[in-house]
């Protein structure tokens, strides 16, 4: 009997080293496109695919996993749990599933929650030939973020400036206010870029050689960092009662959230992984995206792991003990490494798949 944590890793070399074996073993279709950064021990970085099931499929399932680069470490071992666990060895008729291993394979690897360009690339999927949206909430909270160190008299400011502003408005317009996407500042968080990187454009490239042409395309993106921990939240990623959003209804149940419609622990945000598919794909495909939010730590520590590992990037030094533990943090913000959030979120990762899987068998 293979114990749930082994199907989790300690980095994402093991990881991706994890999922091309399972997918090997599975009968997968495999190919890799490289990266053409380095991992922080040299080593080197790609997006992998594994697809099961017949290439002619008209219904198709897409797992992904480390939009985020470092929430990653969820998304692989739910990937590697779905394979040696045997949950797609018998897909129903005409379904094939493609696994999308470390979309933003650099962030996995440096454990950053952004790519190689500073870039938030959940909010890099928009038109960057219009100009690019404004976000005057993130303008007048970019300063707080963004403090000129990281233990002395300008994060101690900043923090205040933070407490004041929670105090005044409360932490979800914080929250929002922090995390729905800028394109104004290159060195702030949550930077949703200013043309489409590395991740986008090979994303958009898997989905035109591999998804499109089918009747049907569900999609899983996973993630952490909000909600209670260990709780997997599937949140509706489109336009909000649209026909999309009640097929993803029927599929997945009253659980399902939306931030437009305000019952989600995610604010509203723009430029997700789903508008790559519903750009991609050819009209008339039936396309039914979520996101697959697990709760780690509260949701105030998540957003400081990320202020310090801006800091660290910008001003610090990764080699320094101060960088180790700022890198230890963000890890943890991520990260439920513990066996029991291991098994909450691959028995949540099986339960939402086979959903998926009835949806897509059901139309
Ligand atoms: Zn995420």
């Amino acid at each position: 009997m293979t114990k749930v944590n082994e199907f989790f890793s300690a980095n994402y070399a093991e990881a991706r080293e994890k999922f091309l074996a399972a997918a090997t073993a599975a009968g997968a279709s495999l190919a890799a496109i490289e990266n053409p950064n380095t991992g922080p021990d040299g080593g080197r970085l790609a997006t992998d695919t594994a697809w099961l099931g017949p290439a002619s499929a008209s219904r198709l399932l897409v797992l992904n996993s480390a939009t985020h680069g470092v929430e990653g470490f969820c998304g692989s071992g739910a990937q590697v749990g779905l394979l040696r666990g045997g949950d797609l060895d018998k897909l129903p008729a005409d379904t094939a599933v493609l696994l999308v291993h470390a979309i933003n394979p650099f962030g996995f690897a440096h454990l950053r929650r952004v790519n190689e360009d500073n870039v938030d690339i959940n909010r890099n999927f928009i038109d960057h030939d219009t100009p690019h949206p404004a976000n005057e909430p993130y303008d007048s909270v970019h300063a707080l973020l963004v403090p000129a160190d990281w233990d002395g008299p300008a994060r101690a400011a900043a923090d205040r400036g933070i407490d004041d502003y929670i105090a005044a408005r409360g932490e979800f317009t914080f929250q929002a206010a922090v995390s729905g996407g800028q394109y104004g500042h290159a060195d702030g968080l949550f930077y949703g870029g200013r043309a489409p990187v590395w991740s986008n454009r090979v994303l958009r490239r898997i989905i035109d050689s591999q998804a499109g042409g089918r009747a049907q395309v569900g999609f899983i993106d996973f993630h952490t960092g909000l909600g209670p921990r260990g709780y997997g939240e599937p949140i509706f990623v489109g336009q909000p009662d649209s026909a999309d959003h009640r097929r993803a209804r029927d599929w997945y149940g009253d659980q399902l959230t939306s931030p437009e419609v305000g019952n989600s622990t995610s604010a509203e945000v723009q430029g997700t992984l789903a508008n790559a598919f519903t750009a991609t794909l050819p009209a008339g495909t039936a396309f039914t995206g979520i996101a697959l939010e697990y709760g780690t730590v509260p949701v105030l520590d998540v957003l400081n792991a990320l202020r310090a590992d801006n800091w660290l990037y910008l001003h610090g030094d990764t080699a320094s003990p101060l960088g180790r533990d700022i890198k230890a943090q963000i890890r943890a913000a991520f990260y439920g490494d513990d066996d029991a959030w291991k098994a909450d979120v691959f028995a949540r990762a099986r339960e939402i798949v086979a959903k998926g899987l009835t949806g897509l068998a059901n139309g």
